[in-house]
């Protein structure tokens, strides 16, 4: 008997079974395996519990015949089950732009200087011809970034956009939906968050349609509210193309493909196709080569030296004891949907966690369990790097810790809020703001030598209510805000 493929379920498009050098012959017999101790080992959210093996039953019932679709405890008995004594084949990962090699040949150019994000994202333009003339970058710029980071339209509430969209539930959903409420009810399994109706594509043709319907309604206006947040529309002009990429339904080469044509066509303005470009070609191939380069030491990397456990209210996603309006909005939005745009995730929520030095390596497991999108190759880099800088400096030349000012400028989130981001103390001292100067306290030190930090630092030695603000810190310890 010949060998059996297995499919995992990050690899559900139908990229993943090209023949090729690597992908599995027409004939080969494929197995897929959905692992009960998975969702026994860790609390993760409904929603991606539900989405995950929502996703992986629509692609078996698509490939019928082909695939042995098991329901097992462990991967083990999987496979034990499926293959038995058989030879099993995996794909080597696939449905990125950018190769290992090609990546290990640009960080070893690089002579040991930092792989800053900026400088990979114009190589893999360039050697991908993306949004090129030649060899110089579409109209002469490679970064249109001045052109984006806006505040959201004021008094607006929502940006004057069509609804993303969404799809619709069927048999499979409502047979997943029993299934976790019969573990649920059996005490086997715990989840966190509220499951359902089913927002992001379980299927390539949803993933499809969530592409087009974006590059056709939303993507010219992507850029220039890229990093603003609204309370009552908390999808703005992203995506929502996440969890589509990293379930494998859709390809990073053809939607950033597609953005380029619209571009082409005049449908959308260079600033906001660039800005989808180099979230797509930039940070997401960026994030995942990081992790490989990086290895196994990095996920216990902690160099701000923070041990702090995540208190009840932020593990449970309880929105309703928190007071601050940012907070209890973003966490009411990751309950309801398992999904924020990267700002809030960045400056809501990873700041909140940062400021109050909280175990970097539990809040990466949180971020995992919690979000529809979350891979580990993809919360390492963008949790322990980006948004914790449990690595000292690898990935960003500063902490991501900002008081409510910033807040305050790219939201609509202050103004009913009960504290105000310009309150360091007293009963409305924005948690934000006084966290953030209570954060410059604890790693003064550090920051102090940091050229883009120093000024933060010099900044607090002259505040007189200095110790007022670090007592009142003290006493709120991990209570909700
Ligand atoms: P858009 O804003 O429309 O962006 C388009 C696409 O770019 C995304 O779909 C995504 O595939 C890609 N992208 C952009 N930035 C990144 C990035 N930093 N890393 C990887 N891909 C990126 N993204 C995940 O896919 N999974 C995660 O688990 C995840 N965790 C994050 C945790 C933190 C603390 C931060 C700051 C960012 C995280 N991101 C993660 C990146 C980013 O926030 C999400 O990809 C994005 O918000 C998803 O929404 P969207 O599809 O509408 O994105």
């Amino acid at each position: 008997t010949g060998a059996v493929h297995w499919l995992f379920g990050d690899q559900l498009g139908p990229h993943f079974l090209t023949p090729g050098e690597d992908g599995p012959h027409r004939d080969t017999p494929l197995v897929m395996i959905e692992s009960r101790a998975v969702f026994r080992r860790r609390r993760f959210h409904r929603a991606k519990a539900h989405l995950v093996l929502s996703a992986m039953r629509h692609r078996a019932a698509e490939l019928g015949d082909r695939v042995t679709y098991v329901k097992a405890g462990t991967y083990r008995e999987g496979l034990r089950k499926a293959a038995g004594e058989r030879p099993v084949t995996v794909l080597p990962a696939r449905g990125f732009l950018v190769g290992h090699q090609e990546f290990a040949d640009w960080a070893e150019g690089r002579g040991g200087r930092a792989l800053r994000q900026e400088d990979f994202y114009r190589r893999t333009r360039a050697a991908h011809d993306l949004l090129m003339e030649g060899d110089r970058p579409a109209s002469g710029r490679w970064n249109l970034d001045h052109d984006n980071r806006e505040p959201p339209p004021r008094d607006a509430g929502a940006l004057d956009v069509p609804a993303p969209y969404r799809p619709r539930e069927d048999a499979i959903d409502e047979e997943v939906r029993h299934d976790l409420d019969r573990w649920e009810r059996s005490g086997e399994v715990t989840f966190v968050g509220r499951d359902g109706p089913r927002h992001f594509p379980a299927t390539r043709r949803e993933a499809l349609n969530a592409l087009r319907r974006f590059v056709s309604d939303r993507l010219a206006t992507f850029g220039p509210y890229e990093d603003a947040m609204l309370t009552a529309d908390p999808v703005m002009s992203h995506s929502l193309l996440s969890s589509s990429l990293n379930l494998g339904l859709l390809d990073p080469a053809e939607c950033v493909e597609r953005a380029e044509a619209a571009w082409r066509a005049g449908e959308a303005p260079l600033n906001s196709v660039e800005g989808f470009v180099r979230q797509i070609a930039g940070w997401r191939e960026y994030i995942w080569h990081l992790y490989w380069h990086f290895g196994e030491e990095y996920r216990t990397t902690n160099a701000l030296g923070h041990h702090a456990p995540l208190p009840d209210w932020w593990s449970d996603l309880d929105a309703d004891a928190v007071t601050a309006h940012c907070l209890s909005t973003v966490l009411a939005q990751l309950r309801d949907t398992g999904w924020t745009h990267h700002i809030p995730r960045l400056m809501v929520l990873g700041n909140y966690a940062l400021q109050r030095g909280w175990d970097p390596a539990a809040l990466t497991d949180w971020f995992h369990r919690c979000f529809v999108d979350g891979y580990d190759w993809v919360m390492l880099p963008n949790v322990l790097g980006m948004s914790q800088y449990a690595d000292g400096g690898r990935m960003t030349t500063k902490p991501y810790a900002s008081g409510g000012a910033y807040l305050n400028r790219m939201s609509d989130y202050c103004s009913p809020c009960a504290y105000r981001p310009d309150h360091r103390t007293g009963d409305r001292a924005c948690p934000y703001t006084a966290g953030y100067w209570s954060f410059v306290h604890r790693h003064h030190e550090r920051l102090v030598h940091n050229p883009r930090t120093a000024q933060a630092a010099r900044g607090m030695e002259r505040l007189k209510d200095l110790d007022e603000v670090l007592g009142q810190e003290r006493e709120r310890g991990d209570a909700a805000p």
